[in-house]
């Protein structure tokens, strides 16, 4: 049977549409196509949904944490089998010729394509992928368990490098909304001897709950002040007035790492917040580089991936649910069923 739907954004502001399609895609030269068994949901998702990132004038398939097996290899892919379990992640091709690209710094090439957006992603049975972009996956995580760290993993561990090389001596990190990526780079930084601080929505108590359980110092509302100063502090949460909320309770030289690709406007504030060689920077997009170093730190500490599945046919509820703050951790697409995937 090779009938496969896919749910598709026809433009922006528009509900997500399941589709059908009767044929499977045919992967071009250094592609390969992946039967999708789970997708993550993630925020900039919502930002495509609703139109603050540029409807790129096409349905969109959304979803760049895909979870698949390969079953079919286009010409001159290698190192890659049918049968293989790989991820796909945001940045899905990059010119390889440009300043940036040729700098190290592809997640700035200004003709990078990315999953989910200009390129069909992963709420759909099945997807075609450029082979130089997918990612092997650690054993240790199952399906639904490796989609998230695709995009909450990669960014949240750019952001995290990022803020320890240019605050330095980073003991005490602040993480500004806990919900995937935070989650996960929260574990990473208690495992490696760091004190994390959570600052959650005024009052949930289910993501300050989840914060606790996975070796927070501390965790609170984003409008409550930290025990001791911080050094570092990432803001996942897209909500600009975090970034004077966030410099007045850091030390000198430290930094604030803006993590999301779109956040509401920054209000002014007193040049005293940054005096004293404070730092606001902005992490954008990744590179591969960045997605391999993560999964080796993935492959070696047992992170728990608290994430909440959701049928594809839901993806408008499970999109509702992220942008209500309905849930905690991180939401997964249940592309497959579990049980019928081969590992
Ligand atoms: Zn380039
Ligand atoms: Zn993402």
């Amino acid at each position: 049977m090779t009938r496969w739907s896919a749910m598709e954004l026809p433009a922006a502001g528009r509900p997500l549409q399941q589709v059908w399609r009767e044929r499977l895609p045919r992967p071009g030269a250094g592609q390969v196509r992946i039967a999708v068994s789970c997708c993550g949901v993630c925020r900039t998702d919502l930002h495509i949904v609703d139109g603050e990132l540029r409807h790129p004038g096409h349905p969109v398939v959304p979803g760049h944490e895909i979870v698949g097996r390969i079953t079919a290899l286009g010409r001159g892919v290698d190192g890659l089998a049918c049968g293989d379990r790989v991820g796909v992640p945001w940045l899905g091709w990059t010119c390889g010729r440009c300043s940036e690209c040729r700098a190290g710094r592809e997640n700035l090439c200004p003709r990078a394509r990315f999953t989910g957006w200009q390129i069909a992603g992963g709420y759909a049975e099945q997807c075609i992928a450029d082979a130089r972009y997918v990612f092997k996956l650690p054993a240790r995580y199952s399906d639904a368990e490796a989609a998230p760290l695709l995009c909450a993993g990669f960014i949240g561990w750019r952001a995290y490098a990022m803020a320890l090389a240019l605050a330095q001596d980073v003991r005490r990190i602040g993480l500004y909304g806990f919900g995937a990526a935070a989650h996960l780079i929260a574990q990473v930084a208690a495992q490696r001897g760091q004190q994390v601080f959570a600052f959650t929505r005024a009052g949930d108590a289910a993501a300050q709950a989840l914060a606790r359980q996975l070796g927070v110092r501390w965790a609170g509302g984003s409008d409550e002040a930290p025990p001791a100063p911080l050094d570092a502090a990432i803001l996942f949460a897209p909500v600009g007035a975090l970034v004077p909320a966030a410099l007045a309770v850091l030390r000198p030289a430290g930094v604030v790492v803006c993590a999301g690709i779109h956040m509401s406007d920054i209000p002014s504030f007193p040049y005293a917040l940054l005096w004293r060689e404070r730092r606001i920077v902005s992490v954008a997009n990744l590179t591969r580089a960045d997605g391999d170093e993560f999964m080796r730190v993935a492959a070696e500490l047992p992170l728990v991936v608290h994430h909440v599945s959701y049928p594809l046919a839901d993806a408008e509820r499970a999109l509702a649910d992220l942008r209500a703050g309905r849930f905690a951790g991180a939401a997964v697409l249940q592309v497959q069923p579990p049980t019928s995937v081969a590992t």
